[in-house]
């Protein structure tokens, strides 16, 4: 056994029969904020075999008190975030691989993907997200375990389709505040706190030791002192559109990706636009509007009022607004 994985491998519920496990599996990260960078952190030192890590953002300086795997480097080059937690993980485990995706997902376009993936772990910020991942992992057939934190509460559940209930079935029952990060802010124990849990299931699941899983929805809040384990088994619905005895899957049979959208508490709206913008070619025709900062893979102008990241697939963020009207001429102003 390697020496870099013998203390896990010490540990008998693992062992080396576990470890082998673990390094042949691969395991999909979606969102890689402070959910992602921390599972993505753990399982790479753990040994998955294979880590895809998802996320459509660049690093911002907000994002580090909680965000592990960035630097204030990365959040001065605006480099994306699933870029720089790549770099950092190949630096912690070199034996492992690791495939980083720019993507801005909203739907089936995930499901290539998905092919040889072995478990998901929800690291999302937002519940459009998670329900059109809740639709796709069970026509897919796919373990996933949800997380979510918030202030300094947090919860996580594990789903197994066809076992367990569904992330609709649970959330029906259980009360959703649309509280987020960028409206009440989060502290960072919060974030550790899912992260064992989800980590902890998911080498669980890797290594085959389903007994062990937890089976009841966790949820806590650390400030004030709460612990809850909530027994949802009854809440699975036969009749559910997701994981009933005959599911339609809404969240995949309408398109979500609507073209222009406002991030929930961040004054910015995010503008889709399929195309291919040349960075360089851009940036030469925009510098002498303002302040611009280009790199591989976006290109950031001080405009005005408004900061506009524009990356190579089209896509853009216009930061200082929350109007879509507004964002939307800003747009094509600037890109065109
Ligand atoms: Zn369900």
């Amino acid at each position: 056994m390697k020496e870099r994985y013998s203390r896990q491998a010490l540990f008998k519920p693992i062992g080396k029969t576990g470890q082998k496990k673990i390094s042949e599996s691969h395991v999909m990260i979606l969102g890689c904020g402070a959910l992602g960078t921390a599972n993505a952190a753990n399982l790479a030192r753990a040994g998955v075999g294979k880590l895809t890590i998802i996320d459509r953002d660049y690093v911002e300086r907000s994002n580090l008190q909680r965000q592990q795997l960035f630097t204030d480097k990365d959040a001065e080059n605006q480099v994306p975030k699933v870029i720089a937690a790549k770099e950092k993980l190949e630096a912690v485990n070199p034996e492992i691989e690791v495939n980083a995706l720019i993507l801005d997902v909203t739907g089936e376009e995930l499901a290539p993907y998905l092919k040889d993936v072995d478990l998901v772990i929800d690291a999302t910020d937002n519940f459009d997200i998670r329900f059109v991942m809740n639709d796709l992992i069970h026509k897919h057939k796919l373990p996933w375990i949800f997380g979510s934190c918030v202030g300094s509460t947090g919860m996580s559940y594990t789903i197994l389709p066809g076992e367990t209930p569904c992330l609709a079935c649970i959330l029906d029952t259980t009360t959703l505040s649309g509280a987020t990060c960028d409206s009440v802010g989060i502290i960072a124990p919060a974030v550790q706190m899912v992260v064992a849990h989800q980590t902890a299931e998911a080498l669980k699941l890797l290594v085959g030791d389903v007994n062990s899983l937890r089976t009841k929805l966790v949820m806590f809040d650390l400030w004030t002192n709460q612990y809850q384990m909530i027994k949802v088994d009854r809440a699975k619905k036969a009749s559910c559109p997701s994981c009933g005895v005959d599911p339609s899957y809404p969240a995949l049979s309408y398109d979500t990706r609507t073209k222009t959208e406002v991030l929930c508490g961040r004054n910015t709206v995010q503008i889709r636009a399929n195309r291919h913008i040349v960075l360089e070619e851009l940036a030469s025709r925009l510098e002498k509007l303002g302040s611009i900062h280009v790199n591989k893979f976006l290109l950031s102008l001080h405009y005005g009022d408004y900061r506009v990241v524009v990356f190579s697939d089209g896509r853009a963020f216009i930061h200082g607004t929350s109007s879509m009207e507004e964002a939307r001429k800003i747009y094509y102003q600037l890109v065109g």
